[in-house]
């Protein structure tokens, strides 16, 4: 039996440990930061073989402590591509152990034949390459939504799946709440409705986040693309079957 750690907060995780609670082989700690009230609330799916851990692990040192401690074998990272702190971390907290790591990472949007992209390295370039007296639909999550404030020569409709706490609101805009379900219709609707001129978004890739960039491409619409951060040198897939086939093969590795 192996016992595993995913660490998770995202669709794939999600899909991941519902494939791993079927398989009564393994033993799975599904670990989230906590960030979101959904996070902080969602039971396992299988309390017989799949447990949670909600929150930090206290940097290198107590994620290695925890590695240690819970005897896991195995460390599935399926965090967000701009989740790169907790990805740079089981690395280092790995180094000494050398347990079977897989990073289970989605693949970036590729720009395509009439989209208007404009890219930048990183968040607060993006904040600066804004063009003044425009109005963006803003979609980089809650917790950094906030750093666009000081463009108060733009306007923001500031979108998340969870509501910004009070102190990161953006004076110069809206906020709504939004549960991407990639609907195209539903994307170009609100481009149009708000007048909006571009979007601001990771290119976190997926395919639900596509829709708004598939809908600023028909409306002729720029886009400002923040890159992904660099992330460690390490074994990755795009895909949960793939991942799994891994797994099952160190699975094989333990047994022979
Ligand atoms: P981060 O910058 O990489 O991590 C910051 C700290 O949060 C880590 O050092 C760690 O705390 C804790 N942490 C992060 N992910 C964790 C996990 N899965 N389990 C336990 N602790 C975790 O991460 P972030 O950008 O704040 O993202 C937080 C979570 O939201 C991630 O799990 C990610 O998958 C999800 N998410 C992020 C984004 C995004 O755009 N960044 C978008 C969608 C979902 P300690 O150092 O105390 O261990």
């Amino acid at each position: 039996m192996a016992r595993i750690l995913l660490l998770g907060g995202t669709a794939e995780a999600r899909e991941l440990e519902a494939k791993l609670a079927e398989m009564p082989e393994h033993e799975v700690i599904v670990s989230l930061a906590g960030r979101t009230q959904a996070a902080r609330s969602q039971s396992s799916i299988n309390p017989t073989c799949v447990t949670r851990h909600v929150g930090g692990f206290g940097g290198v040192e107590g994620l290695r402590h925890f590695l240690a401690q819970e005897g896991v074998d195995v460390i599935l990272d399926a965090t967000h591509p701009f989740a790169n702190r907790i990805s740079w971390n089981v690395v280092d907290a790995n180094e000494e152990l050398a347990l079977p790591l897989l990073r289970i990472e989605r693949s970036a949007w590729q720009q395509q034949a009439g989209d208007n992209w404009l890219h930048s390295p990183d968040l607060p370039h993006a904040v600066d390459a804004l063009t003044s007296g425009k109005r963006y639909l803003l979609a980089v999550g809650r917790q950094e939504a906030h750093q666009f404030s000081r463009r108060d020569d733009c306007w923001f409709l500031s979108r998340s799946i969870e509501a910004l706490p009070i102190e990161y609101q953006i004076p110069n805009g809206k906020q709504i709440l939004y549960q991407p379900d990639g609907d195209l219709e539903t994307e170009r609707d609100l481009l149009a409705r708000y007048s909006l001129d571009g979007v601001v978004c990771k290119n976190s890739g997926g395919e639900s986040g596509y829709a708004k960039l598939l809908a600023a491409r028909d409306l002729g619409l720029i886009v400002h693309i923040i890159e992904r951060p660099n992330s460690p040198d390490q074994t990755s897939v795009d895909n949960i079957d793939t991942a799994l086939l891994w797994l099952s093969r160190q699975s094989i590795d333990k047994t022979a």
